[in-house]
């Protein structure tokens, strides 16, 4: 049934909902792997939870609609905006019920969040306000208009910290294409004079970024990688699972 406080229409629901807190973090964190599962047939989407407003460069309406093109570029069925204020994002309950009514709305079966610690506060709220918007999601008595969902599983992108990851994904084939996305962004990364002193050229982004990927992907035997850390312990039901865990 359609959540009259939020009158957002019904969709069909997506497999792997990745949580940020500004248009163009997760093109940073966890595009490659959002690209890949697409390529693998999943439906997956973005809810950014600002839209970068207090940024140097650009307007609120230009990145959103940067964001929605980068989106299309990692082949995502959603991506979608709470509006929340950027650079002072609050964990209040209104923030985190709004969006657990998206995320009833979308009923992913995984979300991706941010690390749980950053030197960006956004960045640490963003993980924060997502986990807890799951948790809420999964309570019958939210809302009487519509049925609980609970992720089964949360992973962290394990940017903005340093930390061992749980596991590191192979985006050797997806790299081009996340960073043709982060690109996208002309308002952040054209190579322009505004606030030029504050912002990177292309070519150290693209250098930063690819830096970063090559370390993981070394670590799996592969060129490029994405790194992802788990909270709680895994298990499986068929043990065997775990055999199709690939080490290097
Ligand atoms: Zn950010």
């Amino acid at each position: 049934m359609r959540n009259p406080y939020t009158d957002a229409p019904e969709v069909d629901p997506i497999d792997v909902l990745a949580i940020a807190a500004h248009p163009d973090d997760v093109e940073q964190t966890c595009g490659g792997t959002l690209i890949k599962l697409a390529e693998l047939g999943y439906r997956t989407g973005v809810l950014d939870l600002t839209d970068g407003g207090m940024g140097s460069r650009g307007t609120p309406e230009l990145r959103l609609e940067e964001a929605g093109r980068a989106g299309q570029i990692m082949l995502c069925k959603y991506r979608g905006n709470m509006h929340f204020p950027d650079a002072r994002l609050e964990n209040a309950l209104a923030g985190r019920i709004a969006i657990a009514s998206e995320i009833r709305r979308l009923r992913p079966r995984m979300v991706i969040l941010p690390y749980w610690q950053a030197r960006h506060p956004d960045h640490y709220r963003a993980a924060e306000l997502g986990y807890e918007g799951c948790f809420l999601a999964g309570l019958r008595k939210l809302d009487a208009y519509t049925e609980p969902h609970r992720p089964r599983k949360i992973i962290y992108s394990a940017q903005y910290d340093s930390v061992e990851p749980s596991f590191i994904i192979d985006i050797t084939s997806q790299f081009e294409r996340r960073m043709a996305a982060l690109l996208v962004y002309q308002s952040q990364y054209g190579d322009q004079q505004q606030a030029s002193d504050l912002f990177p050229s292309q070519s150290e982004i693209r250098d930063r970024l690819e830096t970063v990927a090559k370390f993981y992907g070394h670590k799996i035997g592969a060129k490029y990688g994405e790194a992802f850390v788990v909270k709680e312990a895994l298990t499986f039901d068929d043990p065997m699972a775990v055999a199709s865990v690939r080490s290097f």
